[in-house]
């Protein structure tokens, strides 16, 4: 599997008045294309600043991200969203969905926004809503949806640009386990189907271990699960 994602000597300070917090210190890591990810870790250890450097939502303090080989912090500011826009895509605890639109409208959002021609994006937004298994809700409002539904529309919104990878911040946090089971094999199936690079940070072991590598993040550090394991027994 050739290389997605290279992360340098990441480093990531708050300033908070006065004080520095130094939420990431030292992250090393990389990920192939099509590679499953978990990252766990302590509540405030960092996973969901990381993900949004990864993801580039905020810029590093020090280090490098590269995409393919690009430094992606190099780019312009509108190249960097353009960027983001197709080829990052987003999940997070609370869905984000827009309460007017549809669920429809609500996945087709990233391709307006990206001025795509709207029947091919909502081509795409129809066979992603099948896909997630919601053909039957196109035209219902978020706030007519279930909790699992709900998350099952922005994953299909996240997917819509056809993203190289997916970053996932507790995507099942607020849901009971059965509906999170339902979320995390659908999961396995977009990789499965479209090979797409899976992040996920989350505090449920069953769906951590289910991925191909299982991260901790601690200390402002992330290490492999499995070498630490090896490392005690
Ligand atoms: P986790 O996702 O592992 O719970 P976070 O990445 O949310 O951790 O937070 C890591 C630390 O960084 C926490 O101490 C948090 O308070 C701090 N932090 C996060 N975002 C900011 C911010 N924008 N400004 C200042 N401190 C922040």
């Amino acid at each position: 599997m050739a290389e997605l994602i290279d992360i340098r000597n990441l480093k990531k300070d708050y300033r908070l008045g006065a004080r520095t917090v130094h939420v990431l210190e030292e992250v090393n890591l990389q990920i192939a294309r099509g590679e499953k990810v978990s990252i766990m870790g302590p509540s405030g250890a960092g996973k969901s600043t990381f993900l949004h450097v990864a993801g580039t939502l905020d810029v590093p303090t020090e280090g490098s991200v590269m995409y393919e080989g690009l430094d992606v912090f190099s780019f312009p500011d509108r190249k960097l969203a353009a960027f983001r826009n197709r080829s990052i895509g987003f999940v997070f605890q609370f869905h984000y969905l827009l309460p007017d639109f549809s669920a429809l409208e609500n996945v087709m959002m990233p391709g307006r926004i990206a001025g795509d021609p709207i029947p091919a994006v909502r081509k795409q937004a129809q066979h992603l809503l099948e896909e997630v298994g919601l053909g039957h809700r196109f035209d219902h409002r978020p706030g007519e949806l279930s909790g699992g539904e709900q998350q099952r529309v922005a994953i299909a919104r996240a997917l819509v640009m056809e993203p190289k990878i997916l970053l996932a911040d507790e995507l099942t946090g607020n849901l009971d386990a059965s509906t999170s089971k339902g979320i995390h094999d659908l999961l396995h199936e977009i990789n499965r189907l479209h090979e797409t690079t899976l992040v996920v940070v989350t505090h449920n072991t069953g769906l951590a271990d289910s991925m191909d590598r299982r991260l901790l993040l601690q200390n402002g550090c992330i290490e492999d699960r499995d070498n630490l394991e090896e490392g005690r027994a």
